[in-house]
C-alpha cells in the first residue's frame, strides 16, 4: 500500500461507512461484509474474493486510529482521487511529504506531486506566526466603600500557561515535536487553487505547525496546562456596579512570543446600610423634625469614611428638599470626587405627650386659619 493507495482508493466507499464513522461503526460494517464475502463462502468466485481483499485492506487503515489520520490526511490534501501521483513504490503507510517536495519519490508516471505543488510548499520550514493570549473573563464583588475608593484585590485566576514539564512544546521530555508535514510548519494551509485559494489554519497539527509523537504525560501533548495565579488587581476609585473593567495583558499568556490577552473583570458593588450611589455622587437620606424644616436651622450629616458635616438647613424646607455637600461623593478618575446629595425627611412622630403635646395644641389653634388645603379645593372647582 502506498501514498498513490491512499490517494486514489476510497475506503469509506469500500466499506458503505460515512467519512465521520465512528470506530464501533467501521468494525460492525467490516465484521458484516467480510462474512458477506468471505473466500469460503464464495468459493470460485473471483469477484468476491476481490471485494473481499479490498475490503480487508480498507479497513486495516480505517480500524487504525493513526492510519486512518493520515489517509483522510492525504485525501484531503489531494482531492479524492482526483490526483494521479507518481508516488513512491510502496510499502509504508507513512505520508511522506519529504519525498515528495524534493521530486525524488516520483517513480513512475506524471511530473511528480512537487511540481504541482510547489507553489504550496516553498514556504517550508517557515515558523507559525506568534499568537495572541486569549482574553479571559472574571468577576468580583466589591464592598460600596472599595467601589468609592478603589481598591487593589486578590483575583484567582485559572489560565492556560505553557506546560512547565514540556515548557509548553507538549513533548515528552526527551524527544522534540516534528515540524508538522501538512502545514511544514506554517500553522496554516492552502485549500483551493490559484486566485481561488484560501488559507487557514491547519487541521492537523491545530495550526500550532507542529506534530507531537510522544506526547507529554503531564499536559498530553497540548503544550498548555492550567494554572492558577493569584493576581493583584487594581480597581479604579469610582467603579459602578455591573461595570466591565478591562486591564490590558491580565489575560492568558501568549504563544510563540504573542502578547498576553487582556483580562475583563465584572464588578459587583454591596450595597451600603446608609449610603447610596448616582454616578460620582453619594447620596444619603436625613431625618429632619418639623421646626428644623420650619424654621431651619444646622443639620449634622455621615459622610464616607469621613468626618461629619454641617449643613445649612433653610428655613420652610419641604419634605424630600435635597441639599448637597460639595466634595464629600466617590473619587472620579481624575481624582476630584462628587457631591454628597443630602435628601431631608421630615420625621412625624408617633407619640405626643407632656409638653410637646400641649405645645403643638397650641400651635395648631395659632395656626387654625390656616388651611393648607384651601388651594386644593378651589383649583378643583376652577377645573
Ligand atoms: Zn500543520
Ligand atoms: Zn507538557
Amino acid at each position: 500500500m502506498s501514498t498513490k493507495d491512499y490517494v486514489e482508493k476510497d475506503y469509506y466507499k469500500v466499506l458503505g461507512v460515512p467519512k465521520d464513522a465512528t470506530a464501533a461503526e467501521i468494525k460492525k460494517t467490516y465484521r458484516k461484509l467480510a462474512r458477506e464475502f468471505h473466500p469460503d463462502a464464495n468459493k470460485g468466485d473471483a469477484k468476491a474474493e476481490e471485494r473481499f481483499k479490498d475490503i480487508s485492506e480498507a479497513y486495516d487503515v480505517l480500524s487504525d486510529e493513526k492510519r486512518r489520520k493520515e489517509y483522510d490526511e492525504a485525501r484531503s490534501l489531494f482531492g479524492n482521487g482526483g490526483f494521479r501521483a507518481g508516488g513512491p513504490g510502496g510499502g509504508t503507510y507513512n505520508f511522506d511529504f519529504g519525498d515528495l517536495f524534493s521530486g525524488s519519490g516520483a517513480g513512475g508516471g506524471g511530473g511528480g506531486i512537487g511540481d504541482v505543488f510547489g507553489g504550496l510548499f516553498n514556504r517550508g520550514g517557515r515558523q507559525a506566526q506568534p499568537r495572541r493570549g486569549a482574553d479571559v473573563e472574571t468577576e468580583v464583588t466589591l464592598s460600596f466603600v472599595e467601589a468609592v475608593d478603589g481598591a487593589t484585590v486578590p483575583l484567582r485566576m485559572t489560565s492556560q500557561a505553557p506546560c512547565r514539564t514540556c515548557a509548553g512544546t507538549g513533548a515528552k521530555s526527551g524527544t522534540t515535536p516534528r515540524v508538522c508535514p501538512t502545514c511544514v510548519g506554517a500553522g496554516t494551509v492552502s485549500r483551493g487553487q490559484g486566485a481561488f485559494a484560501l488559507s487557514e489554519p491547519c487541521r492537523d497539527c491545530k495550526g500550532r505547525g507542529m506534530l507531537v509523537d510522544d506526547p507529554c504525560t503531564v499536559c498530553h501533548g497540548s503544550g498548555r496546562a492550567s494554572s492558577a495565579r493569584t493576581m493583584q488587581v487594581r480597581i479604579p476609585a469610582g467603579v459602578q456596579d455591573s461595570q466591565r473593567i478591562r486591564l490590558k495583558g491580565k489575560g492568558a499568556q501568549g504563544e510563540r512570543g504573542g502578547q498576553p490577552g487582556d483580562l475583563y473583570v465584572t464588578v459587583h458593588v454591596d450595597d451600603h446600610p446608609v449610603f447610596g450611589r448616582k454616578a460620582d455622587n453619594l447620596t444619603v437620606t436625613v431625618p429632619v423634625t418639623f421646626p428644623e424644616a420650619a424654621l431651619g436651622g444646622t443639620i449634622e450629616v455621615p459622610t464616607l469614611n469621613g468626618p461629619t458635616v454641617k449643613l445649612k438647613l433653610p428655613a420652610g424646607s419641604a419634605n424630600g428638599l435635597t441639599l448637597r455637600a460639595r466634595g464629600k461623593g466617590a473619587t472620579r478618575k481624575d481624582g476630584t470626587r462628587g457631591d454628597l446629595l443630602v435628601t431631608v425627611e421630615v420625621v412625624v412622630p408617633k407619640h405626643v405627650t407632656g409638653d410637646a403635646l400641649s405645645a403643638l395644641e397650641q400651635y395648631r389653634e395659632a395656626t387654625a386659619s390656616d388651611d393648607p388645603r384651601a388651594a386644593l379645593f378651589k383649583a378643583a372647582e376652577g377645573a
